[in-house]
């Protein structure tokens, strides 16, 4: 079986020509030069370090050799030092920092690479990174110059600890308590549960970032603050002192990315710091949690892409029957030739270029939103949870349509590609379920803001559309692409109108909604890359004449799902809400 190998034609086709982001990004030096080589590195690291502790690690899983401790499997140790050496933990970090302020859209993509090769390796530096933007953007002066250069340079890690047994999606429930100390310091006491990271043999002090309750605070999510509980204390300088009383009670046996350590971590009046205002904890987190959701979905792009790789090697030497009418010569023909074969192909190819298009679009938006571009800011609020929710979707249904390339052999762990399904499967659990982004999408980006930043995205496809509108070859897509985005105009205004007093259409219609969102950003993303593809016609490289094929299947066989969508919707809540359901029933 062929060994994981980085994207990085794709990668470079993103950046450079569909959206020259070193023309977006002045003064960032985003050019040839600067990318190649960074692309070339990762996927060197990805294929040399990570990608071999892969199935290694999935089979041994996380250990806990004593009470309290935890073991990550063999090699995970090492190739996070080198990690760290190499300086990939630093890349999105400031320079004060002493981190190398790459934008995003660099980083992310990188990301994706790392992720395709080892999602449970990764997920240990992708937490301390959601951490290290926690704190750049909420801790105070001290806090910031104390955790954040130790984040940045991978000595020390950092959690993320909402979620308790009886608060999972509903945080106003935690009862997790901060006392506080006459010298500015509080006592945590709780449980948190489902803590990715919360013990590892890694780095020398992980740095917890707990949602907690003031004795008098309010209940519901108002009460809730955010504070910083290191596992070793230390001094003003960072000197490690003794170990705070947090402690991981156990680790949890999972279907995927079994080797990151998902702890239950025992909080027994362990000292920490308030992180921002109190009872502002939640509003400081959703930092924290919009990142960590670009994150996942970028993880979920590189579980698509791993398993569709190896699904694609595997329909070139696999032989059966004959394909077409007759076949050829007398053997069986590789299985890549059956019409059906390359159907699941194909709808992997393009959810995984389409998503990674969007995933770069959006992570563009960022950097430009932290340049002061407010549209851009609202630009990435509307597609954060879809990149979140979409792209994990898709991640669910391409790495199982990989095992079915496989037929048989891919239900057998030696093949390593089932592994792909088990790991990309937490993606529409966690950060979130993809059932409360679609209510995010529809409740508080669309109707809250009485459709602002969905005509903002309107806007941008018809100015495309405008812009093409001369290219003959293009015609078909845009057509398609412009009715898709009036079908999502359409349902967006029956659901305004209707959802005052129907308190149940918003719940029952956001999962289809949010995903014929997703085609939308999709169809308008693989227009782009085929109006890209037509201005490139004459290239010797193939990528050009790649993208406008695979565009042209896209908006064959995938995007027609908006209609179908677009009825599920139109039916509204009548349907979901009509059937009495109850176990007692059954
Ligand atoms: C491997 C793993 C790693 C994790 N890592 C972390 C971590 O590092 N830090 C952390 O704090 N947490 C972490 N979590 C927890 C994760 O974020 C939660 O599991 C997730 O938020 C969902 O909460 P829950 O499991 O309690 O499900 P519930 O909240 O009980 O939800 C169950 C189902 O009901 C639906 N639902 C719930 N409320 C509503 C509603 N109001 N409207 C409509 N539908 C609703 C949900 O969509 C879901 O489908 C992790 C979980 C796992 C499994």
């Amino acid at each position: 079986m062929t060994g994981y190998a980085a994207p990085v034609r794709d990668i470079r086709f993103l950046l450079c020509d569909l959206l020259d982001v070193s023309q977006q990004l002045p003064g960032a030096d985003l050019s040839s030069d600067i990318i190649d080589p960074i692309l070339e590195a990762a996927a060197t690291f990805s294929r040399e370090v990570i990608s071999p502790l892969n199935r290694s690690g999935d089979e041994a899983g996380c250990s806990m050799p004593a009470p309290g401790e935890v073991r990550t499997p063999a090699g995970f140790r090492e190739a996070y030092q080198q990690y760290c050496e190499a300086g990939w933990t630093s890349m999105g970090c400031a320079t004060e920092d002493g981190g190398q302020d790459m934008p995003f859209v660099l980083h992310g993509l990188v990301a994706e690479i790392f992720s395709g090769a080892n999602m449970a390796w990764t997920s240990y530096p992708g937490m301390s990174n959601a951490a290290y933007i926690c704190l750049a953007a909420n801790g105070d002066a001290q806090q910031r110059k104390l955790y954040l250069p130790r984040i940045a340079s991978g000595q020390w890690a950092g959690t993320m600890c909402l979620t308790e047994p009886h608060a999972g999606t509903d945080l106003g429930l935690l009862r997790t308590r901060a006392v506080p100390n006459m010298n500015g310091s509080f006592d945590l006491t709780g449980t948190k549960i489902f803590i990715s990271g919360g013990e590892q043999d890694l780095t020398e002090n992980i740095v917890h970032l707990v949602l907690a309750r003031l004795p008098d605070a309010p209940s519901g999510t108002k009460g809730i603050s955010l504070f910083v509980v290191p596992k070793f204390l230390h001094d003003d300088d960072g000197h490690l002192l003794e170990r705070n009383p947090v402690t991981c009670g156990s680790i949890e046996h999972k279907m995927g990315i079994r080797a990151n350590s998902t702890c239950t971590m025992n909080f027994d009046g362990a000292r920490g710091w308030l992180v921002g205002e109190a009872g502002k904890g939640l509003a400081a987190m959703f930092v924290m949690m919009n990142h960590a959701r670009l994150g996942v979905g970028i993880s979920a792009l590189g579980q698509m892409q791993a398993a569709y790789q190896k699904a694609l090697a595997y329909a070139e030497e696999r032989r059966q029957g004959r394909a077409g009418a007759g076949g050829l010569g007398a053997g069986p023909d590789a299985i890549i030739r059956h019409a059906d074969v390359r159907r699941m192909l194909l709808v992997q190819k393009a959810y995984v270029e389409g998503s990674r298009a969007l995933i770069a679009w959006a992570s563009l938006q960022h950097d430009l939103a932290h340049r002061g571009d407010a549209e851009a800011g609202e630009r990435l609020a509307l597609v954060t949870p879809i990149v979140k929710a979409f792209v994990s979707d898709c991640a669910v249904e391409c790495t199982s349509l990989a095992i079915q390339v496989f037929g048989g052999h891919g239900f057998i762990r030696e093949t390593g590609v089932e592994q792909h399904l088990r790991d990309a499967r937490i993606i529409p659990l966690y950060e979130g379920a993809n059932g409360i982004q679609a209510m995010d999408l529809l409740g508080r980006k669309v109707l809250m803001d009485g459709g602002e930043r969905l005509r903002l995205l309107a806007r941008d496809i018809a100015g495309f559309i405008e812009q093409e509108s001369g290219s003959e070859q293009l015609r078909p897509l845009l057509s398609e692409l412009g009715s898709a985005a009036k079908t999502l105009d359409m349902v967006t205004r029956q659901i305004a109108k209707s959802a005052a007093s129907d308190p149940d259409l918003v719940g029952s219609v956001a999962v289809p909604y949010l995903r014929l969102c997703g085609h939308v950003c999709l169809a308008w993303m693989w227009a782009r890359m085929a109006a890209v593809g037509h201005a490139k016609a004459g290239s010797e490289d193939p990528v050009y004449a790649d993208k406008i094929a695979t565009a042209r299947f896209y908006f064959a066989c995938l995007l027609p799902e908006v209609r179908s969508l677009a009825v599920q919707i139109e039916a509204g809540s009548a349907p979901v809400i009509a059937v009495a359901l109850s176990h007692s029933n059954h």
